[in-house]
């Protein structure tokens, strides 16, 4: 068994709560022994969890769980009620070794700030980043010590009302089977994935405790896919590159809400009037939508492929 230290990363912060009044303020809670809390899992948040673990090779690597904390009373006291509604799949900006991964970093801290940004203004849910899951590659799913200082360190930034942590451990079976008849060598392989992911409430005093998870795919609701610009901040990057070096000034432009999940790019420019470009969630491989600045679509001329970028189309819409 590898030795495990999940590191303990300075510039690690809990991503910024709304400017709004937060769930519950730090200072208002009993940090010392917060009730445990029952976890509900929305399928999706299993699924990346499943396929983020799956694409890690050998490597530890990790997320964010964004979800609401509800109180609810069971008869006798109040406990907690968590829904983890989303996470964010790993991206590059992930550090993750054999013996550690560290979350949160530059360009990974910024991309999960802008998925529960983007989440939270598509939604209207109150959500707030209140866990963390990571990947034993080869040990235990029990908490390191680097875990229990981690979940210590974030319980006591964060402004939700408890941190969750998840430790999902995974091993391959594999059967094999040969056999010969006449001039035919027979080989079968069979190969089995076991994937297992523990949930853990930082308690204070008592350290990471386990608490009970339920799979819930009815009543907790069910967050949009995140936008292309979460997913892939590279071809982000590239294309508000390209469209400055054809002196648009691109912005991205806050959703309505309730109005259908779109990227919509505001693109001043001196001399001209500003235009929109709005863009599905799978940007490239969707027809972007060019509108003037009256918001009338303009029809071009030649047909959208993958292969282009926003830029290209603009010439069009002169
Ligand atoms: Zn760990």
């Amino acid at each position: 068994m590898t030795a495990h230290a999940w590191r303990s990363n300075p510039a690690r912060r809990p991503l910024p709560s709304r400017s709004v009044a937060p769930l519950r303020s730090v200072e208002g809670r009993d940090a010392a022994s917060p009730a445990t809390a029952t976890v509900l899992l929305r399928p999706e948040v299993l699924r990346t969890i499943s396929v983020g673990v799956a694409r890690a090779g050998d490597d530890e690597t990790g997320g964010p769980f964004f979800g609401t904390v509800q109180r609810t009373w069971d008869g006798d006291r109040y406990c907690f009620v968590a829904a983890l509604l989303g996470t964010l799949p790993p991206g590059s900006a992930v550090a993750g070794g054999p013996g550690s991964v560290g979350l949160g970093a530059r360009g990974d801290g910024e991309r999960a700030a802008s998925a529960l940004r983007w989440l939270r203004e598509t939604t209207g849910l109150e959500l707030l980043h209140c866990g963390d899951w990571h990947r034993h590659p080869f040990g235990s799913p029990q908490p390191s010590g680097g875990d229990q200082r981690t979940a210590r360190e974030m319980w006591e930034l964060t402004a939700s009302a408890l941190w969750l942590t998840a430790i999902a451990v995974d091993d391959v079976a594999s059967e094999q089977n040969a056999g010969a008849e006449g001039n035919a060598v027979t080989l079968s392989r069979r190969q089995r994935l076991e994937q297992e992911v523990r949930f853990y409430q930082e308690c204070g005093p008592r350290g990471l405790v386990p608490v009970r998870v339920r799979i819930d795919a009815e009543t907790s609701p069910k967050l949009p896919p995140l936008p292309w610009y979460v997913l892939d901040p590279a071809r982000f990057a590239a294309e508000c590159r390209l469209l400055l070096a054809g002196c648009f000034r691109p912005a991205l432009q806050p959703l309505l809400p309730g109005a259908r999940p779109a990227v919509i790019l505001r693109l001043e420019r001196d001399g001209g009037d500003p235009l929109t470009v709005e863009t599905g969630l799978r940007h490239p491989y969707e027809e972007p939508l060019v509108r003037d600045a009256r918001g009338h679509r303009i029809r071009l001329r030649t047909p959208w492929s993958p292969e282009r970028f926003i830029v290209d189309l603009l010439g069009e819409a002169e």
